[in-house]
């Protein structure tokens, strides 16, 4: 027997935790309970009473003693087909596109080398390749349209040589697509993989898809999260097959629960009602924007995807998530995720009426600041 442990928690983690992972911030998720959801870019409409009838009664059917098929194969044909991923590429699906970024950073490279992607954008990236003991580098995105600066991204990809890259397409949280000439000279210039992360190509009718067959170091990431599946947690990753295969060994068995394959192939197999939902949502992104643009203190950018990123007043921009908050409606505040986003909160497109008392919330707040 050993001797007694006089350790504490604490000091068994200051030992084995290493300090890269203990400088990380738990990715944080606002409690919305009771406050109109505009943080987290879901589809808000839910599904019609027969969908739900439909679905219920597929969910009788599965044996939850049993494991899901570990390939998903009917869920992988459905995908093909409603996502019109290319002939030529085998797909791998992940827990959410999340769990494939993970699995990307933990394939590519190994420990030391270089994940890189422009700032601002999804937060996961670094996050994931700091835990996992990769360099993340970034390039700021031009700070008035937040399109890439070419010069600077490619004279970093000359220093820092990537191993892996990452371009969100359009773009999170700045909500644009990038210049296709822009993201080739990437995938040109860099001896590294490029993935180009489309989750939400349903809203920006844009994809790399074509260009998968011919160049070797690109591939697609998707997921149906930002679609109206995000309670699923199902992403894809699309390219060529030597690709998928090797990348497939860092899969974990049965990543995607029974409950996931029977319900994304049925949702799936309704694909017209969410691309209906999707052109709703485009429209009311359009108005809110149109909106927005000609309100006295609020910047607000083009948008390709199903939020809009607003800049209040400098100085303003953590008071205005709060007030927001206050009067019910929840956005997400990005003022110090990023030197390019002072002040700057992201606003998901929800319902009309949500996006109405989103405005109205707005407008009262800027006109008690006004007359302050
Ligand atoms: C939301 C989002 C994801 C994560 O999607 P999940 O499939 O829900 O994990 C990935 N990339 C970008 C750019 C996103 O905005």
């Amino acid at each position: 027997m050993g001797a007694p442990n006089d350790e504490s928690a604490d000091e068994y983690i200051a030992r084995l935790i290493p300090p890269q992972v203990r400088a990380l911030t738990a990715y944080a998720v606002a409690d919305a309970h009771g406050l109109i959801k505009l943080d987290a870019m879901e589809n808000p409409y839910p599904w019609p009473a027969g969908l739900k009838d439909e679905w219920l009664e597929r969910l009788r059917g599965i044996d939850v003693n049993r494991y899901p098929d570990p390939k998903a194969s009917q869920l992988k044909e459905r995908l093909r087909v409603a996502l019109e991923v290319p002939a030529s590429a085998e797909m791998l699906l992940g827990n959410g596109s999340d769990e494939l970024i993970q699995l990307l950073i933990l394939a590519i490279g190994g420990p030391g080398s270089v994940v890189f992607a422009p700032d601002p954008s999804f937060a996961m990236y670094a996050l994931v390749a700091r835990a996992t003991g990769r360099r993340f580098e970034s390039v700021p995105l031009d700070e008035g349209d937040f399109s890439i600066r070419l010069d600077a991204t490619l004279e970093a990809i000359r220093t820092h040589q990537p191993a892996l890259t990452f371009l969100a397409y359009p773009n999170n949280p700045t909500g644009n697509l990038f210049d296709t000439g822009h993201v080739e000279a990437i995938l040109d210039a860099t001896s590294g993989l490029v993935v180009v992360d489309e989750a939400y190509a349903p809203f920006a009718g844009a994809s790399f898809f074509s260009q998968l067959e011919e160049r070797p170091n690109l591939l697609v990431l998707r997921t149906v999260s930002k679609l109206g599946l995000a309670g699923l947690r199902l992403g894809v990753l699309a390219g060529a097959p030597a690709w998928t295969r090797e990348l497939d060994k860092l899969r974990l068995p049965y990543n995607l629960n029974a409950l996931t394959q029977a319900s994304a192939d049925l949702a799936l197999s309704h694909y017209p009602l969410f691309e209906e939902q999707t052109r709703q949502i485009v429209r009311d992104r359009d108005e809110l924007y149109a909106r927005l643009a000609v309100m006295d203190g609020i910047r607000v950018w083009p948008s390709q995807a199903n939020f809009l990123l607003v800049r209040t007043h400098r100085g303003t921009g953590s008071a205005m998530a709060a007030a927001l908050r206050e009067r019910g409606v929840l956005v997400k505040n990005l003022h110090g995720a990023s030197s390019l986003l002072r002040d700057c909160l992201r606003v998901t497109i929800g319902r009309p009426e949500e996006n109405a008392a989103f405005l109205h919330a707005l407008k009262e707040i800027i006109d008690a600041e006004a007359s302050e």
